[in-house]
């Protein structure tokens, strides 16, 4: 089945290679094979998700001892925090396609996203201890059926309502505010700073590093972040060079 699934991707994004951004030979996308090997097949990888959400079970059930007067929530990224989404940008990689919203939003369509380690265990846990399990991702709203779907597929609970998706904002801040409204939430996860806190949204690599110090404490406390050496805001925030080896802090 999953082979069919793969084949129709490869059958659709084939189709429009012809309009797809082609990269100009060598692959200039050969830089992530690294990343995405280790994604993909290292034990140490699998091992990090385990840990982040073996935690948060501990830290779930200290929490639980305590008395709340509202309800308890813990609040979610999907991508690369409970979805592993890397076979569709392995497939661009390996045919030097550059990244591309379309291609995303076809990836997302075929709903074949596998879970993250741990994710859907500590997901049950947590709605079987009566804790709400909210959503906030930057998938479009356009997205919510198929991301549904795709939950379901896994065996992993997600309701409607609280799948808040991207409406006008990047920043994640707005709607993290609309859930606290409502909910005592004990837990943000994710795999991009910006899943945890406004102070990270649009700052230079540097500056989040040192956010990331001042914020220490509440790294395995308030925060889970699980490890995504893929994409996201730390490659964005890098300065601008056509040469990464420019990039690389050497002792000499
Ligand atoms: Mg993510």
């Amino acid at each position: 089945m999953k082979l069919l699934y793969l084949l129709m991707f490869f059958t659709t994004i084939s189709c429009s290679t012809l309009n797809s951004p082609k990269l100009n030979e060598p692959n200039a996308r050969e830089y992530q094979v690294g990343a995405y090997l280790w994604f993909q097949n290292s034990g140490e990888y699998r091992a990090l998700c385990y840990q982040a959400y073996n935690f948060a079970r501990l830290r779930l059930d200290r929490d639980l001892e305590d008395k709340h007067n509202r309800k308890r929530a813990v609040v979610f990224d999907i991508d690369e925090t409970v979805f592993d989404n890397s076979f569709g940008g392995a497939y661009e990689i390996k045919n030097n396609i550059a990244w591309d919203k379309n291609n995303l939003a076809k990836w997302i369509k075929l709903k074949i996203a596998e879970a993250i380690p741990g994710a859907k265990e500590f997901i049950e846990y947590a709605i079987s201890r009566q804790v709400e399990v909210i959503y906030i991702s930057n998938r479009l709203k356009t997205d919510v059926n198929d991301t549904l779907d795709n939950f379901k597929r896994l065996g992993i609970s997600a309701k409607r309502e609280n799948l808040y998706f991207l409406s006008k904002d990047w920043s994640k801040e707005d709607r993290r505010l609309e859930v606290l409204k409502t909910y005592d939430v004990v837990m943000f996860f994710g795999d991009n700073l910006g899943d945890f806190h406004k102070n990270w949204d649009s700052k230079k690599s540097d500056e989040r590093r040192a956010l990331v110090d001042l914020h220490r404490q509440e790294f395995g406390d308030k925060f889970i972040i699980l490890p995504n050496p893929l994409y996201g805001d730390w490659e964005s925030s890098l300065q601008k060079s056509n040469n990464r080896l420019d990039l690389l802090k050497t002792a000499l």
